[in-house]
């Protein structure tokens, strides 16, 4: 729920920041796109300002002429016409044949291409007419046979074609008005290309900004983490202390109460109790002493050469006897004499707290299982039971330093987490490392591989 609060404003910031990026982005484009617009207009009018001192018809002189000379055919079909849908037809016939004549006059289109390449500008351009009237003379009257509609005339214009010009031509039999427009190819292109050092940008502040986000929040995830870790440990080490310090407690008051003074036998036990729970105190407060002192100092260990199989054999012993009858505890060994540099000290406290753990974590009797077996890697121990097992998702942080399998912060089993903290460390500082394989309510395999020396 809580991660939920950090990551839905982080996702809105990122999504507000695209959003604001995709504006500029848009707004500087459209804008490339303007500008772009207007260099290639006044470009074209200059060209055609010069085209019109040596030519007056702008390169539409052929066009000109063979408008004018059907318009005379067409005037005396436009008269014959009786019905107003025959004009409507008429017209836009008219239109299309004009603007066909005009289309394949490529005059001026061939020289404003000219003129773009001498000035180091994208020549390749497509012509477009667009007429906006046509009217046919007679000698008496002016007949208007065609007019644009204004709609499509300002679709024509805020679509991505360039308007160049509008040129108005009378002749004999017709008066005409059309918009000369250019398209440039690659107009897109050479805009994206202007265009992408803000892209470019835009994009590395975004990668910047999610580097700098996912670092963030993975800090105050870890932060939050170790800081749950922690109030764990202090419950739990409460915990642990609280227990003995209250039966001691009740044992003092035991011993001041009239009917105990006189019992020998009460006296003793109770003292018996006493001192079982300040040893226990005081086991306790040495862990934790050593425990800050590992953590002060760098992990020491004092290997030496060592036979695995006997010193297993020993740490076995010593377990069964302590297990006594509530454990099935079987071993096996296929070490072929192996050896390796061991800290007997630590190598034992790790084996140890495999074994102590399989006990604690398994619900009724107890069936552990210990091997261990040398291969061309080196020496592989492993603890197994049948205990309680533990899930896919927690086997990565059980290694953790206070990391607990738990809802609640205190545990029906009493530990601090540090165990198989130590246990990792130890494997590590022995050039070796531990891995489990677990399934829930089925048990666990912890293996720890160490390097071998024969
Ligand atoms: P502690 O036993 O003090 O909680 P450990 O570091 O030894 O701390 O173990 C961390 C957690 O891993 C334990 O809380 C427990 O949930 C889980 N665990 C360890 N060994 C076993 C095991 N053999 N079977 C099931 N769970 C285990």
């Amino acid at each position: 729920m809580w991660k939920l609060k950090i990551i839905l404003p982080v996702l809105a910031a990122l999504a507000i920041f695209i959003l604001t990026q995709v504006y500029i982005v848009r707004q500087v484009w459209k804008q490339k796109d303007e500008v772009f617009s207007l260099k290639y207009r006044s470009e074209s009018r200059e060209a055609i300002h010069e085209m019109a001192t040596f030519d007056p018809y702008n390169g539409f002189k052929k066009a000109y002429f063979i408008i004018d000379d059907i318009s005379r055919l067409y005037l005396q079909k436009k008269k014959a016409l009786l019905n107003p849908v025959d004009s409507v037809i008429f017209a836009q016939n008219l239109r299309e044949s004009y603007t066909k004549i005009l289309s394949e006059d490529q005059i001026l289109s061939e020289y404003l291409s000219k003129y773009f390449d001498k000035l180091g500008l994208e020549n390749k351009i497509k012509p477009l007419i667009y007429v906006n009237y046509i009217d046919l003379i007679d000698i008496q009257d002016n007949i208007r046979v065609y007019k644009a509609p204004l709609r499509e005339l300002n679709n024509q214009q805020s679509g991505k074609s360039i308007l160049v010009y509008t040129f108005n031509s009378e002749g004999n039999n017709y008066k005409i008005a059309f918009d000369y427009y250019i398209d440039i190819a690659n107009k897109e292109r050479t805009i994206l290309r202007e265009l992408s050092l803000t892209l470019i940008l835009g994009i590395l502040s975004f990668g910047i900004i999610c580097a700098i986000f996912i670092a963030t929040l993975r800090n105050y995830l870890e932060e939050k983490r170790l800081s749950n870790l922690k109030t764990d440990f202090i419950n739990n080490m409460t915990h642990e202390l609280k227990t003995p310090l209250s039966t001691i407690t009740v044992a003092g008051k035991t011993l001041k109460h009239e009917s105990v003074i006189g019992n020998r036998e009460k006296i003793k036990e109770t003292a018996d109790m006493i001192g079982k729970q300040s040893l226990h105190l005081n086991e306790f407060i040495n862990l934790i002493l050593e425990i800050s002192m590992w953590e002060r100092t760098q992990f020491q260990v004092d290997r030496k050469e060592t036979g695995v199989e006997d010193l297993l054999k020993d740490i076995a012993g010593n377990f069964r006897n302590g297990c006594g009858e509530d454990c099935k505890f079987t071993e096996h060994y296929d070490l072929k004499g192996a050896r390796a540099e061991i800290d007997d000290l630590y190598f034992t406290t790790m084996i140890t707290n495999l074994l102590n753990n399989a006990v604690k974590y398994s619900r009724n009797t107890a069936e552990i299982h210990l091997e261990a077996f040398s291969d061309e890697n080196g020496i592989n121990i492993k603890v197994a039971d049948k205990g309680i097992g533990i899930s896919r998702s927690e086997q990565k942080n059980i290694f953790d330093k206070f990391y607990r399998v738990s809802t609640g912060n205190i545990h029906e089993s009493k530990g601090l987490g540090l165990g198989l903290y130590y246990v990792r460390k130890i494997a590590e500082a022995h050039g070796g490392s531990v891995r489990v394989s677990s399934r829930k309510g089925k048990g666990s395999v912890f293996i720890v591989s160490i390097p071998k020396t024969t």
